[in-house]
């Protein structure tokens, strides 16, 4: 089986928020030691022929991912997909339908940060996401960064664009359940990721977890490199109460903006069963 170490299976390229290219992505993966990689870009599978092929090519095996838009309790919560068919109809239409949520929302948000001074912000962003259906909130600090407004990514997200803050527009995404529906009947597994970053109340958390499950979810990234290492055990303890797998992943977006380059972050707990051998038959070898 393959090492945890050598595993990552939350990954951003320029099919969403990150900045480097699929082919790009494969070969600095391989070259950090990462022998089993997901790309998993936000309600998009644009990037996962490229990526499949730069993934052969680099020697290393690869799953197709999405990283889904959820609402769940009024609070945003993402679920990847994990070894996904990326043409599976209800999965292309119902992300098709979450980038045109995407695309009026960044509207929306030009405005409210035109409104604070900064005109041009939609524009920016435009032009860093390629397309309106693709444009995030990264793209927006990642402008406001490079125009010289702010210092950092994280001090615009501390000012204007977070969660109520003046910037941000709250976007209601796809409910938990037809995530659920669209991974599975795509062939996937489903993860709640960087399960410590939500602002769910304990009870609402809770209800998160067993819905999950009750839907047929698969897994929890446990070794998510957003976790401190109380949070790594915390959530090996939720995988194991509601009978969910383990998955790894660094959520790289940026060999500069962030912290944890491909395959970095924390380790699988020894006891946490993870979630790839459950996708074998889904992984394209190398
Ligand atoms: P969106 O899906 O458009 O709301 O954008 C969410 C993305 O913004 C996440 O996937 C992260 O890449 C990024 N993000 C969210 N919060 C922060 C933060 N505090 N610092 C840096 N990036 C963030
Ligand atoms: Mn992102
Ligand atoms: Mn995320
Ligand atoms: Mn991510």
């Amino acid at each position: 089986m393959t090492d945890p170490a050598a595993v990552d299976l939350h990954t951003h390229s320029v099919f969403s928020d990150g900045t480097l290219t699929p082919q790009a992505l494969a070969h600095r993966a391989a070259a950090r030691g990462v022998r089993l990689w997901a790309l998993t870009d936000h309600d998009d599978t644009a990037g996962c022929a490229e990526a499949a092929q730069a993934a052969h090519g680099a020697g290393i095996d690869f799953l197709a991912g999405v990283e889904i838009s959820v609402t769940f309790a009024g609070e945003t919560v993402h679920i990847v997909g994990l070894g996904v068919d990326p043409d599976h109809p209800p999965l292309a239409e119902g992300l098709r339908a979450i980038r045109a949520l995407r695309a009026t929302r960044a509207q929306a948000m030009g405005d409210e940060l035109a409104r604070l001074g900064w005109r041009d912000a939609y524009a920016g962003a435009l032009a860093l996401a390629g397309s309106a259906h693709r444009i995030t909130r990264t793209h927006f600090a990642r402008h406001l960064v490079a125009s010289g407004r702010f210092p950092a990514m994280r001090d615009v997200f501390k000012r204007v664009l977070g969660d109520g803050k003046p910037g941000h527009v709250a976007q209601a995404w796809a409910p938990l359940s037809d995530a659920l529906g669209w991974i599975h009947g795509a062939g996937g597994q489903a993860v709640v990721v960087h399960p410590a970053r939500y602002r769910l109340s304990p009870n609402a958390e809770w209800a998160l977890f067993h819905d999950f499950a009750g839907h047929g979810g698969n897994a929890v990234e446990v070794a998510s490199a957003s976790h401190w290492p109380e949070e790594v055990a915390r959530y090996a303890e939720i995988a194991e109460e509601f009978g969910l797998t383990a998955s790894r992943g660094s959520d790289f977006h940026d060999p500069l903006e962030s912290r944890v380059d491909l395959g970095g972050g924390p380790a699988l707990p020894a006891g946490c069963a993870p979630v790839w051998p459950a996708l074998a038959e889904r992984v394209q070898r190398a």
